[in-house]
């Protein structure tokens, strides 16, 4: 069992080596490593089948010399035992003798020194085996070593018969490599005149014959031209290349029907075809079609001018076959040539569009694309025609060739020959025989002495509109233009297309960018003068003003629409005294502001007609009407009109609905800024009015409470005293605010008047200080005062400096608990010296930074409890700003959150005496 488990170890380690392993060599070593380690033979050959020889050979392995010499050919008798004996293994134990059938291999066999041999089986054939010699040990061999054995050489078969696929696919790709190699070789050294001499040699070799002609059709079927043209022994170039009409040859037929045609009577025989003969002269030919799979690319024929010669079926077999390898040539030469024509002319037209990208100079481009196409296609000349946008008429701009140079700038009337034909059906136009062409325009060739023989010309197209033409002359093979060419020439047409448009769209570009920008500078012109004025009324003067610079009008005018009035002109330019008779009001009754109101969009008229009501300016032909829009509907109107019968064009409409556009919302906030003002005097004259009204009373009240205080009115009872001392400090408060309520009114309205005088800040700081210093002993604060030696005295309003102080110092002494302490100073400003500086320090509770955005803010209070806790209106700081401000000076502080806070102000020094 052991050894069970060492076979079944073995093999499957040896099955992973061997997967790995392609070459006969290796694995044999590999196989015997193994029998060796395992079961120590004496003697081990390895034999395989050697196809070259039909003999079962000792096996090769990598660095080892030849276990035996012997070989045994197929049909010998161990060979034959061992094929019949399928996988099953001989053993030839001790003693036991070699069977019957093996004894002229006797010697043989005792020569090998194997006992034990294995077969191996491929596909049921036996392909070789194993024969090992006695144990080194002497012990026999068990059944599990044969068994071990057999699956060893199972694994053997397998491993051998995958190198050998491998091996065969590797040399069939080196083949491969070879045969591709010859093939390109031969590709590039043949050329095209090189296969028409072969077989022009090779035929006549075979086929005596005077004549021998290879016509081609050309691809694009447009004609049929000899490629080779030989007669007597001569080749007769002049009978080569030349289109050649279809009812010209007999080859024609051969063309045509793709069949062989015989004849002894040429003449005869294109007579009854109705074609005319391109030979004379000869009696006998024969032409078979040169083909490519179905289709016939060309004829190849024979003509003999022996009179009694005629071809037979021999010749037409011969013929056959030179003409199926002269067509394969062919086409593998003009497939090649056109390969190599492309890669040219790709890479040329690449360089082309290289250039479009890097240059806008149109004429150097127009000049490139056209060189190039008359170089890429091979032609004699070639111009390229601009189409003028207006007259339609046709500019030599750019030209090629020979007398090239006398035609650039002249001028052909629109739709002229068959370049006007290209513009006008925009397609390409192919003319291979001029001289049949109705459509030629001959002209220039009359004047040039040049002679053109046949054109290609090209539209060249932008967005569908044909912006030239290029046209090619003369290919300088003489053969005509094929579908090929037309595709180039469509590739060249394009790119100028594209150079052409470029380099306009940018000189247009230029010209819309730099007009853009001044209109965009004008809208911000307008928007900085309409936003500055919040005044409807030159909001409106404004937007007509630019109005009028842009269209070209003699006069208009711009109103506004209330809805309960109509529209009410704001501004008006260049109407003299038309319009008095209106009193300030646009007649609705004029068609085009009627529409403008209802539909809300711009209205034209170019031709007003004899309705004088429709117009306000007499002469007027020409009307423009833009409604100005809110979301709400139609808030003005601009009307402008002109005696002459154009306003401005497209584009100025476009600037002028942008203009209203901005128009309006200058427009509208100026409305709503005038509403607010209203509603602000409105208020403030409410306020005023109400104050003034409620500070009699307040002063009643005040001075009876206190009368009764002091018992003018008879004794009173303490709970009585209580109550009148509520009362008291409630009008108190009440008085507060109503004259706070006063000043605000009075500062919105712009009726504070202040009396100004030089004054003593020592002697302010004194006043406030007197006042307040009850309450701040009260809460145990200790007020201290800096003011510097020598202070220049303020010019300002004493009793409006006194109020701003004390406001200060009563919010300081207010926002501070009890025992801190309160200090005020006063000095000549650092950052200006015209200016003196007072400032209020507290240590309290000072405000949070977001609080600090809102305090001037009137009624801000802060939502701290501690500020809550003490009564106060939010308006003082609001008046104290105004107050500081009024008198030419600035206030601000600075704050930390429960630390405390400074506020400082400045007023301006007073005239020295
Ligand atoms: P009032 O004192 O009547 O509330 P003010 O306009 O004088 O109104 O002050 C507005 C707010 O600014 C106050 O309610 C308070 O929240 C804050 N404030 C003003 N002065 C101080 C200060 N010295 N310390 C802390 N907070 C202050």
């Amino acid at each position: 069992n052991r050894a069970k488990i060492d076979f079944s170890q073995t093999l499957q380690s040896l099955n992973q080596k061997l997967n790995d392993c392609t070459d006969s060599g290796v694995i044999t070593s590999l196989i015997r490593q193994e029998i060796n380690d395992l079961l120590n033979p004496k003697i081990l050959h390895i034999f395989l089948y050697d196809s070259h020889t039909d003999c079962f050979i000792p096996a090769r392995e990598s660095g080892k010399a030849l276990t035996t010499e012997l070989i045994f050919p197929t049909d010998n008798p161990l060979v034959t035992l061992l094929e019949n004996r399928g996988r099953r293994s001989l053993y030839l134990r001790d003693g036991e003798n070699i069977p019957d059938r093996l004894e002229g291999e006797k010697d043989r066999i005792n020569l090998l020194g194997a006992r034990l041999f294995i077969p191996m089986v491929q596909n049921a054939n036996l392909a070789g085996w194993l024969a090992l010699g006695e144990r080194r040990l002497g012990e026999p061999y068990s059944s599990a070593d044969i068994y071990f054995l057999e699956a060893l050489v199972e694994e053997l078969a397998i491993s051998l018969g995958r190198s050998r696929v491998i091996r065969d696919l590797e040399q069939r790709i080196e083949e491969m490599d070879v045969l591709a190699g010859i093939a390109q070789g031969v590709n590039f050294s043949l050329d095209f005149e090189d296969i028409l001499q072969l077989v022009y040699l090779q035929t006549l070799l075979l086929i005596p014959a005077d004549f021998l002609a290879i016509l081609l059709r050309d691809q694009t079927r447009a004609a049929s031209y000899y490629a080779y043209f030989s007669q007597s022994g001569k080749r007769e170039a002049g009978k080569e290349n030349r289109p050649l009409a279809d009812n010209y040859g007999l080859d024609q037929v051969v063309l045509k029907t793709g069949v062989p045609f015989l004849t002894r009577d040429y003449q005869l025989a294109c007579q009854e075809e109705h074609l005319r003969p391109t030979i004379d002269g000869v009696y006998a030919w024969i032409g078979v079609p040169l083909k490519s799979g179905t289709e016939t690319i060309g004829v190849l024929s024979l003509a003999a001018s022996s009179p009694d010669f005629r071809f037979g079926d021999d010749h037409l077999r011969q013929l056959r076959a030179i003409a199926d390898l002269t067509a394969g040539a062919i086409i593998k030469i003009s497939l090649l040539e056109e390969s190599e024509q492309r890669a040219r002319q790709m890479a040329t037209l690449n360089e082309v569009a290289r250039e479009l990208g890097s240059t806008l100079d149109i004429k150097l481009l127009l000049n490139r694309v056209l060189q190039s196409a008359v170089q890429i296609l091979h032609c004699e000349a070639g111009t390229l025609f601009l189409v003028d946008r207006e007259t339609g008429e046709l500019t030599f701009t750019v030209t090629v060739g020979p007398v090239a140079k006398d035609l650039v700038g002249k001028r052909l009337p629109a739709g002229t020959g068959l370049v006007g034909k290209a513009i006008q059906t925009q397609a390409p136009v192919v003319a291979n025989d001029v001289l049949r062409h109705t459509g030629w325009f001959a002209v220039p060739d009359a004047q040039t002495g040049f002679q053109t023989r046949s054109l290609l010309v090209f539209p060249m197209i932008v967005k569908n509109v044909v912006v030239g033409v290029v046209e090619v002359i003369n290919k300088r093979n003489g053969l005509p233009f094929n579908r090929a060419d037309q595709e180039l020439l469509q590739a060249f047409a394009a790119q100028a297309a594209v150079a052409y448009e470029n380099a306009r769209l940018y000189t247009l570009t230029d010209q819309a960018l730099a007009e853009r920008v001044e209109e965009l500078s004008v809208m911000q012109r307008i928007d900085r003068e309409l936003n500055a004025s919040l005044e409807i009324h030159r909001a409106m003067r404004i937007t007509l003003e630019w109005a009028m610079r842009r269209s070209g009008a003699e006069a208009g005018l711009i109103a506004a629409i209330d809805p309960s009035v109509g529209p009410t002109i704001m501004a008006s330019q260049g109407y003299a005294d038309d319009l008095e008779r209106l009193d300030g009001k646009l007649p609705e009754l004029i068609p085009a502001v009627r529409q403008a109101l209802l539909s809300g969009t711009l209205q034209e008229n170019t031709d007003l007609g004899e309705n004088q009501d429709a117009r306000l300016l007499p002469q007027a032909i020409s009307q423009l009407v833009v409604p100005i829009r809110r979301d709400t509907g139609v808030i003005g109107i601009v009307l402008l009109e002109s005696s002459t019968s154009t306003l401005g064009g497209e584009e100025f409409q476009q600037f002028i609905a942008r203009l209203c556009d901005h128009a309006a919302i200058a427009i509208a906030n100026a409305r709503l800024y005038e509403q607010v003002q209203q509603a602000n005097q409105a208020k403030s004259e409410f306020v005023s009015m109400v104050s003034h009204e409620l500070k009699n009373p307040m002063t009643a009240i005040r001075g009876y409470t206190d009368l009764m205080l002091v018992g003018a009115a008879g004794a009173i009872s303490e709970a009585q005293g209580k109550f009148l001392h509520t009362i008291k400090a409630n009008v108190e408060r009440m008085q507060v605010l109503v004259s706070d309520l006063t000043d605000i009114a009075r500062i919105e309205a712009g009726r504070m008047r202040l009396e100004y005088r030089s004054e003593s800040i020592r002697e302010i700081v004194r006043d406030v200080t007197s006042s307040l210093r009850a309450q701040i002993e009260q809460k145990q604060q200790h007020l201290e005062i800096e003011i510097d030696e020598g202070l220049p005295a303020v010019w300002g309003d004493r009793h409006r400096l006194i109020q701003i102080l004390a406001n200060l110092v009563g919010n300081a002494h207010k926002y501070s608990p009890e025992g801190t302490q309160i200090l005020i100073r006063a000095m000549q400003s650092a950052n200006d010296p015209r200016m003196v500086q007072i400032s209020v320090q507290d240590s309290g509770f000072g405000i949070t930074l977001e609080d600090q955005q809102k305090i001037f803010q009137k009624f801000f209070r802060a939502e701290d409890h501690e500020v809550r806790n003490v009564q106060g209106t939010g308006l003082g700081l609001n008046i104290t700003r105004h107050l500081v401000e009024i008198q030419g000076g600035k206030i601000w502080f600075d704050s930390v959150y429960r630390q405390g806070t400074t506020f400082y102000f400045t007023i301006p020094i007073g005239p020295t005496n």
